[in-house]
């Protein structure tokens, strides 16, 4: 933006809650702003509007890309599954004629990945034909994906994970958690923010004490009790996939508490982390997240959500005098 040559599509990658979306709106804005300022840091020619990138946010046009009211600044996303054909060829009639009122008309679509190949072909023909004055922005987890012959169209940007201090920064800012949850959640969600709300909306915090206090009973449940836990655990598929994923890094931080506790996801745990660790042997532990894993991948195969639960729970129980012996 700054050089004025703005290249007519690009595919942006990288896991979902890190600002895709957020950063197409933004770029949407720039281009359409009419205070736009230069950039921090300056710019070579010394920072006119023109050749600013930062958008203003109280103009016109600004305001109405933020609220999503702006009638040039096209979303697209899959209906149900799929991105259709139907979708595209809309799009394409529209961008056949001149933009209301944006400089810049800014095309946004969500789940690129999502796309039928008839719709994908569709979408080739505007990608090798653009529009004048259109920017086409592709949005997807991994480019991998992606149709390869879009992505060569495409000039590609990766969204890094969010850093997990300015994650925790912006969690205690937006939700009602103090640092220690923030930094727990930030680190757990891998760097996503939406994905951290969606935890703690969720009632991740509650899930995952649940969980750890059960863990801590097992060597002590009779079998009807580690039964009626499985039973409890796999009622909800995605609460259970959930809750495989939160025993996995309860169990991986057992394992580095000693040497590594800064390098911790549940740092609102510590000493029960230390405590706990002091119970296992390592070799225990890494047994303990094969067999988790092992759960994951049979859930992904179909196999009984329920047995699937069961057979995980008998495996992380101590066989002899609360030691344990995995295989
Ligand atoms: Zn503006």
């Amino acid at each position: 933006m700054r050089r004025q040559t703005i290249p007519h599509a690009f595919l942006f990658t990288g896991i979902a809650g890190v600002g895709k979306s957020r950063a197409a709106v933004e770029f949407a804005k720039a281009c359409n702003c009419r205070k736009r300022r230069p950039s921090e840091g300056g710019t070579p020619a010394g920072g006119t509007p023109e050749n600013g990138a930062i958008p203003c946010g109280s103009c016109g046009a600004c305001r109405k890309i933020e609220a999503g009211v702006h009638p040039d600044i096209l979303r697209l996303k899959p209906t149900r599954t799929f991105i259709r054909i139907d979708s595209i060829r809309s799009l394409q009639h529209t961008l056949s004629m001149r933009p209301y009122e944006a400089r810049v008309r800014v095309v946004i679509v969500q789940e690129a990945q999502h796309m039928r190949p008839e719709a994908a072909n569709a979408f080739l023909k505007l990608l090798e034909e653009p529009p004048p004055d259109t920017v086409l922005i592709l949005i997807a987890e991994r480019v991998s994906e992606v149709m390869p012959t879009v992505v060569s169209r495409c000039r590609r940007l990766h969204f890094n994970p969010i850093p997990q201090g300015q994650l925790a920064g912006l969690l205690v800012d937006e939700a009602d958690v103090t640092t220690e949850q923030a930094r727990t959640v930030a680190a757990f969600s891998g760097g996503s923010l939406s994905r951290s709300l969606e935890l703690l909306a969720g009632g991740w915090f509650r899930l995952r004490d649940w969980l750890v206090d059960e863990f801590e009973r097992l060597p002590q449940m009779p079998v009807g009790r580690i039964m009626a836990l499985g039973e409890r655990l796999s009622a909800d598929r995605r609460r259970f996939e959930e809750a495989l994923d939160v025993l996995v890094s309860w169990l991986r931080d057992l394992m580095i508490v000693g040497d590594y506790p800064e390098g911790v996801v549940h740092r609102d745990q510590q000493s029960r982390l230390r405590r706990q660790a002091a119970l296992w042997p390592l070799a225990d532990l890494s047994a303990g997240i094969r067999a988790v894993r092992r759960a994951q991948t049979d859930l992904r195969a179909n196999v009984g959500p329920r047995l699937i639960a069961e057979t995980l729970l008998l495996q992380l129980v101590p066989r002899q005098d609360g030691r344990k012996t995995l295989g």
